[in-house]
């Protein structure tokens, strides 16, 4: 629930954030068109009101110590009405618009200053000029704000009236955006959290088709979880593998205990007795050194003594040691082997190899069949290629994947004492050779493993 909230808050954060900047932007991108649109109109208002008035001072004269005023002398010109006044704002000549009303205080030489009449708007420009032998005078010209000034005005308020609907509306389409962006997190959150609690491994989060961010993090998850099932499951099926091949061995010593306790009457049954247990405590003895073996090689803790080894006769060794064995089953050897091939190899790994897939050859090959053993370099001679192939039972083809699975047996049946872990660790030694390794084989017909270094 907690985690639900916080989700859920950072939605709520990132649509603050998104709505706080809509707001400054509107508001200050108005206040920087009507602030500009005010100044311009405001200073053309300006500019004309002083052109007029002091246009008017060329039709004043003075004599006899008299103000002539011009018969041209307009009082009225466009919305600016014309007045004269003495120094003490005394009226002398002119015209004031109806309802305007200001304190002459307030009136400073060449200066345009706002002034508020019967809520009205005016603007007021005062010059006060030396009239020679009369004196100083003022000329007035005032001028109703009207307008381009009110329309600014009126263009405000319905912003300001519209702006709030304007707002509602982008931050409902952020919220849906942000929802909608949100939605594949929510998904990835709640599966991670389902696989979490419930322990179910096999949920996927399945954005379907895409290529963002959020789809390559989704399939992502899932190639993870993929690998963190089959992990899970090969781990699983390894503690139930170790523990059903340990479990004949015990069964097998503690019975011949239990027998030699109570039942065993001479020595030589006594031998006996021994020589089965001996035999079933070497099969463990030799299960777990080679678990040991692979566990420490696939944790990289296996000590490898990589050497300059002649190859050609590490090969011919081993197949010298599997004579007795093929002899039992009339298996005839044909080797192959270019004499004088050196690899830098961990001698007594790459023994176990070979052993391995020769003791198979023989174990998995037909009464009185055949083994190649070959050793060569490919043309190229930076490749040691080494086959050894057998005309036995063969592998199904839906199998040929498994084989390299630790305990895998294809038939247990025809498997004997072995285990099944023979091929997985040939595979880890060859890898951790940097080398390759693959199988053909053909039901009924054969098997041939390639191991190129
Ligand atoms: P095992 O100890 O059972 O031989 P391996 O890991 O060496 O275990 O081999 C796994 C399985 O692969 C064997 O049980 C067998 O079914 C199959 N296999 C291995 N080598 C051959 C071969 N040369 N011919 C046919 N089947 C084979």
């Amino acid at each position: 629930m907690k985690r639900f909230i916080n989700s859920n808050w950072i939605q709520l954060k990132i649509g603050l954030w998104y709505m706080g900047i809509m707001i400054l932007l509107v508001l200050s991108s108005l206040y920087i068109v009507f602030y500009i649109s005010e100044n311009i109109i405001h200073s053309s208002v300006r500019t004309y009101l002083k052109d007029v008035v002091i246009h008017r001072l060329d039709y004043l004269t003075i004599k006899n110590g008299e103000i002539i005023i011009d018969s041209n002398f307009d009082t009225m010109i466009q919305n600016v009405e014309i007045s004269i006044y003495d120094k003490d704002f005394k009226f002398l000549y002119g015209n004031s618009p109806n309802g305007f009303e200001m304190d002459n205080k307030k009136s400073k030489d060449d200066k345009i200053i706002i002034v508020r009449s019967h809520n009205q708007k005016w603007y007021v420009y005062n010059k006060m000029i030396n009239l020679g032998s009369y004196g100083k005078v003022w000329i007035r010209g005032v001028m109703p704000n009207i307008g381009q000034s009110n329309a600014i005005e009126t263009v405000i308020h319905i912003s300001f009236i519209i702006l709030p609907f304007f707002l509602i509306l982008s931050a409902i389409g952020g919220y849906i955006i942000t929802k909608n962006a949100f939605t594949p997190i929510e998904k990835i959150r709640r599966i991670a959290e389902e696989i979490n609690e419930g322990n179910d491994l096999s949920q996927r989060i399945d954005l379907g088709k895409g290529d963002d961010e959020l789809h390559t993090l989704a399939n992502t998850f899932d190639v993870m979880f993929d690998r963190l099932q089959t992990s899970f499951e090969n781990e699983v099926q390894f503690t139930s593998d170790v523990s059903h091949e340990l479990r004949t061995p015990i069964t097998v010593i503690l019975t011949q205990s239990e027998y030699g306790k109570n039942h065993i009457k001479s020595v030589e049954e006594a031998k006996n007795s021994f020589k089965i247990i001996e035999k079933e405590g070497q099969k463990m003895s030799k299960l777990v050194s080679q678990l040991l073996t692979l566990a420490r090689m696939e944790r990289g803790k296996q000590k490898f003594n990589l050497e300059n080894i002649n190859l050609s006769e590490l090969l011919e060794m081993t197949v010298e040691t599997q004579i007795c064995a093929a002899e039992a089953k009339n298996i005839k050897f044909i080797t192959k082997i270019v004499p004088e091939i050196y690899a830098k190899i961990d001698e007594m790994m790459i023994m176990r190899v070979f052993t391995n897939l020769i003791s198979n050859a023989i174990s998995y090959g037909k009464q009185n069949g055949t083994v190649i053993v070959e050793l060569f370099l490919d043309e190229n001679k930076n490749k040691i290629i080494s086959r050894i192939s057998d005309d036995g039972i063969g592998i199904p083809k839906d199998e040929l994947d498994k084989i390299w699975l630790r305990f895998y047996q294809v038939d247990p049946s025809k498997s004997g004492d072995s285990s099944g872990l023979g091929l997985s660790m040939v595979k880890k030694i060859i890898e951790l050779h940097k080398g390759e390794i693959f199988v053909e084989s053909e039901l009924g017909k054969g098997t041939t493993f390639t191991i190129i270094l």
